[in-house]
């Protein structure tokens, strides 16, 4: 019997499976998790800008590292679109696990702290929450890696930007982002779920930039939806 995934997020609790209701003592059993379609990270040393099709469907690259799970499809997309339009937390927890697992689990040279996409004061104030900063706040407790919720703002309310052309998202963005104060890192992660053409993500970077020339600067994503789709 087909059964819509909201119903089933809706009804789970936490002795079952976020996406298959099997009883799991994790929020993915073990079948769901073993199924998700997730990028080789390996294969690229670990930085997907080094992958030819990804760092093409990205403009204005302006940092040194991409890393993220996953193509955004089944089921990363329910699992984003759960937390970010029908707040579903728990969802946050299990795309932090997914991420650690997949991506920090291995590695040494982790940046100084977590940047999650600052949501403008206006938006926030509908959503009450940012699912970026959720998706952070639980990355943290796994790498211990510190939040800094409070170095950046969007200081300009900005247009959704899958309905502009590049010319137009670039304008729309000028200036979207301000500091708060002096940037105390030298190597920072800017966390957020989706990357699509990449210039949200590359503004907030170039602010971060010229506070500091020489910050390390990785982009951490669940997520890649490029125009052309990944293999
Ligand atoms: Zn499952």
């Amino acid at each position: 019997m087909p059964i819509s995934i909201r119903s089933l997020l809706q009804g789970m609790h936490r002795q079952a499976c976020l996406l298959c209701l099997q009883d799991s003592h994790t929020l993915l059993c073990q079948h769901c998790q073993a199924d998700l379609p997730i990028l080789n990270l390996a294969q690229y040393q670990h930085n997907l800008l080094n992958r030819p099709d990804i760092a093409q469907g990205l403009e204005n690259i302006n940092y040194q590292r991409l890393v993220a799970c996953a193509p955004y499809q089944w089921p990363w997309d329910r699992l984003i679109t759960s937390l970010k339009f029908s707040q579903r937390l728990l969802c946050a927890k299990a795309l932090a696990e997914q991420f650690y697992r997949l991506t920090l689990f291995a590695r040494q040279d982790l940046p100084e702290a977590i940047l999650p996409m600052p949501l403008h004061a206006s938006r926030y104030m509908r959503r009450r929450y940012n699912q970026a900063g959720e998706i952070a706040g639980q990355l943290s407790r796994l790498s211990h890696i510190p939040v800094d919720q409070h170095l950046c703002r969007r200081s300009k309310a900005t247009l959704p930007q899958t309905e502009l052309t590049g010319a137009q998202r670039r304008h729309n963005l000028r200036d979207a982002f301000s500091l708060n104060g002096p940037l105390p890192y030298r190597h920072i992660a800017v966390l957020d779920d989706v990357i699509t053409t990449g210039t949200t993500i590359s503004s907030l970077c170039h602010t971060l930039r010229c506070a500091r020339v020489d910050l390390h600067i990785e982009v951490w994503c669940i997520a890649i939806s490029l125009k052309s789709p990944l293999e």
